[in-house]
């Protein structure tokens, strides 16, 4: 396996394990990969955020689907557009509100991946915010058959976000419900690194999530439910990752293979005689048959709150699986 990623790797990086409050960064890779067609190497804003407001009046026109999870709110883009289509502001209008109200966050956070702010900063272009956008050799090196198939990911990437958030802005109401019953039982944080010696004996020195093996000095213990929503520090949810794979896995959604292992895991410290088994017993039932079904349908809980966002795109993704994930763990790991 090549240890070092080329640039196609990088923007995959970006794409596919970006963290997507809503779904900006796909509009932007979208406008980058028109301007690396036209080969241009310098954009001015206002260039910039017309090719900007175009993606999004394209995207909305065809699936009006939801551009961020929450339905109480809309995304900038989603207000530019509809205020332009009911006639209210001019395309000249249009373009200004894009360009000092769009451009805040996404033009300088795109280069990111997952919260690593180092790894891809300045890779494909850089910015003399509000007046240009330069791109590099990096981005406009693509030949048409890779801007083809960066372009086709991108889009699937779009439709999954949008798919997620409308998903979410449908169980809103049950997903605040279901958030005060776990925040009504909750507790704030406590000190985890405690639990890692008890829970190596368990997982052996592997990350949970990609299987690789773990340095001492990035052991991690992870939330499998995110804590954010079921906010606690059970022993029954937590597994140890590396810091890079606790980052990149976030707030997401595992698939239920993740689940499954869960489970197997939990019954594994069952059956064994450490003392701690009785906390998982007191949280999940006594016999395996309940507590596979109480850890499920927490997992049937959280879903309903967070939608369908799961960690790399679809509920059958396992990292440790995907060659280009342990490679890029392998580099953020290096690079640290
Ligand atoms: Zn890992």
């Amino acid at each position: 396996m090549k240890q070092s990623f080329d640039d196609s790797d990088y923007w995959k990086g970006i794409i596919l394990f970006g963290l997507n409050a809503a779904t900006y960064k796909m509009g932007l890779a979208r406008t980058l990969i028109k301007f690396v067609r036209q080969s241009k190497q310098q954009v001015s804003w206002d260039e910039l955020s017309a090719a900007y407001l175009n993606q999004y009046i394209e995207r909305l026109a065809t699936g009006n689907m939801p551009q961020q999870g929450n339905p109480t709110r809309l995304t900038v883009m989603e207000r530019i557009v509809t205020q332009l289509q009911l006639g209210n502001i001019t395309l000249t209008e249009a373009v200004d509100r894009v360009s000092e109200q769009a451009f805040v966050d996404v033009v300088p956070r795109f280069q990111t991946i997952g919260r690593d702010k180092n790894i891809v900063s300045g890779h494909f272009y850089d910015i003399k915010q509000g007046e240009y956008l330069y791109l590099k050799d990096s981005l406009l090196g693509f030949n048409d058959e890779q801007l083809a198939e960066l372009d086709k990911e991108v889009i699937a990437r779009w439709s999954l976000l949008e798919g997620a958030f409308s998903i979410n802005q449908t169980q809103f109401e049950l997903a605040n419900d279901i958030r005060e019953i776990y925040l009504k039982d909750g507790y704030s944080r406590r000190q985890l690194t405690n639990n890692i010696p008890f829970l190596t004996g368990y997982q052996g020195n592997v990350c949970f999530y990609c299987g690789e093996p773990m340095p001492l000095d990035d052991i991690h213990v992870d939330h499998v439910l995110p804590r954010q929503v079921v906010m606690h520090d059970e022993i029954w949810n937590l597994v140890l990752s590396h810091g890079d794979c606790n980052l990149l896995k976030s707030d997401k959604l595992v698939g239920p293979h993740f689940i499954e292992k869960l489970i197997a895991r939990n019954e594994n410290i069952m059956g064994s005689n450490h003392p701690w088994k009785h906390k998982i017993a007191t949280a999940l039932g006594v016999t395996p048959i309940r507590r596979g079904k109480n850890l499920t349908q927490h997992y049937n809980n959280v879903k309903t709150v967070l939608g369908n966002n799961y960690w790399g795109g679809a509920a059958g993704y396992n990292p440790a699986t995907d060659p280009f994930y342990r490679k890029l763990i392998t580099v953020l790991n290096n690079s640290r």
